[in-house]
């Protein structure tokens, strides 16, 4: 069977016939063989963001940063299912983290950088006049942001002459709060109910054991501690930031952004994209842009949609904005690369249960074909001794060992293209599809699915777009 595919393949790859296929329907992410048996312990603890589940962006100003953790009690489990390594550093036994855990001190933030400060990306400004908080210059935190403003509205310009579908919003961005939405999620890209990507999704490391490392919703109180640990290990890692958090703490992203880790946009007050009207898109996306700018002076040229909510709808504004998706690691079988911290942080599970979920992630890393893109979080003082005492200790003393990189490196995107100011490459990102190019567009939203394919051919590493064939083919066969 496989020889036949791959017969299959290598003819179909030049066929028109199969180009269309492909064009029109979105591809489900998998990031190997689609027939690879795939750790159950993944799938079974990781299915959570295909419904309304998921991290949240606590205000860490007024909880302590563990949001609800007080209230909710984990669910008592059983043995733990691999070694329990001992912890790293000063962080507690992994039995001992669990939501109700005291609250470490935190690390105060050093202030190494001053304006003017030479930047660590080749083209890029230095770091500007130091940022000060003003709340008129702002929306309020943790809120979508007013779309009357006249940011917002200039911000609406870059849409112009742009392809956007006209979908509905979602109910609330879950599969089961809009059965019409995800029953139609293949054809419009939508990520969350099924986990349908497009090519100019970034979801992936394309080399094998190699880990793309992330950190969300910060900068948070505890990220200092995670940047020294970072440091101490020589990782760098990609870090997309909440606008409402940098606004707060301007220092620790100059931190972040000065010590080689990568910046990307994590919306304003993190709700679900797929549910907001196109102008509150734009302000969720162009406030955070606009605080990162303000503190680094530079802008990022990626994005990740909270709860990975995409549909083809959220793509296009975000890559008419000039951002990138990025996601992370889905398997064939709904098996998601997310460490669930986020749930031991909100009292849904344990530490214990979280590294579990870990090692079930390695597990599918080593059969997988391809890198890998991991979800965790840097808001809360839980989910960063998890990442230090124990996950990126384990991948980096796994036999073999796991190679370690901020997703933009993983890709071999050039550090310059990360940042709009210093960005010179025409075709990253990719140019969103103009309205011009679309001839008979729909409400349905299919030509707009196939251009938005059409726009990416040619902008992305072969890798992405055989996969996307193979894939295309064994649904195909199978
Ligand atoms: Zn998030």
């Amino acid at each position: 069977m496989k020889l036949s595919a791959l017969a299959l393949l290598s003819l179909a790859a030049g066929t028109q016939a199969t180009h269309e296929y492909r064009a029109h329907h979105a591809k489900r992410q998998a990031p190997g063989s689609p027939n690879a048996p795939v750790s159950t312990i993944t799938t079974a603890a990781s299915t959570a963001h295909s419904s309304n589940a998921g991290p949240s962006a606590v205000n860490p100003s007024s909880t302590t940063g563990t949001g609800s953790a007080a209230t909710n009690k984990p669910t008592p489990t059983g043995p733990p299912l691999y070694p329990i390594p001992p912890p790293q550093g000063n962080v507690p036994p992994l039995s001992k983290i669990t939501s109700g855990m005291p609250s470490v001190a935190t690390q105060p933030v050093p202030t190494t950088y001053k304006p003017g400060a030479s930047a660590p990306i080749e083209g890029a400004p230095p770091l500007p006049t130091a940022f000060v908080f003003r709340q008129a210059d702002w929306p309020p935190q943790d809120t979508i942001p007013d779309t009357n403003s006249p940011e917002v509205q200039a911000w609406m310009k870059e849409l112009d002459g742009i392809d956007i579908p006209n979908y509905k919003p979602t109910v609330d961005g879950s599969c089961g709060g809009d059965p019409a939405a995800a029953a139609d999620a293949q054809n419009r890209g939508w990520w969350t109910c099924g986990g349908w990507t497009r090519d100019t999704d970034v979801t992936a490391c394309p080399d094998k054991y190699t880990w793309g490392v992330s950190f969300d919703d910060g900068p948070g109180f505890y990220t200092q501690q995670l940047l020294s640990y970072l440091d101490e290990k020589d990782i760098k890692a990609t870090f997309f930031v909440v606008g409402s958090r940098v606004i707060e703490r301007p220092n620790v992203l100059i931190e972040e952004y000065m010590g080689g880790n990568e910046i990307s946009v994590h919306t304003w007050s993190h709700k679900h994209l797929t549910s907001l009207t196109n102008e509150q898109i734009v302000a969720e996306l162009g406030w955070t842009r606009k605080a990162i700018k303000d503190v680094l002076g530079v802008t990022p040229t990626t994005m990740r949609p909270p709860f990975g909510d995409i549909d083809d709808r959220v793509r296009a504004i975000s890559l008419a904005m000039g951002m990138v998706p990025v996601i992370w690691t889905r398997t064939p079988s709904a098996g998601q690369f997310d460490t669930n911290d986020w749930k031991v942080a909100g009292g849904v599970v344990t530490g214990i249960d979280s590294f579990n979920s870990f090692q079930g992630i390695l597990g599918n890393a080593s059969i997988i074909d391809t890198g890998f893109i991991v979800l965790q979080h840097d808001l809360y003082d839980i989910t960063v001794e998890l990442a230090t005492g124990y996950t990126l200790n384990a991948a980096q003393t796994h036999n073999p060992p796991f190679t370690l990189k901020p997703i933009g490196q993983c890709m071999s995107i050039p550090s310059s293209d990360m940042y709009r100011e210093s960005n010179t490459n025409k075709t990253f990102p990719a140019k969103p599809v103009s309205d011009d190019a679309v001839s008979g567009h729909n409400a349905g939203g299919g030509s707009s699915s196939a251009s938005l394919n059409a726009a990416a051919t040619g902008t992305l590493p072969g890798l992405a777009v055989l996969l996307s064939f193979t894939i295309v083919l064994v649904q195909a066969l199978f």
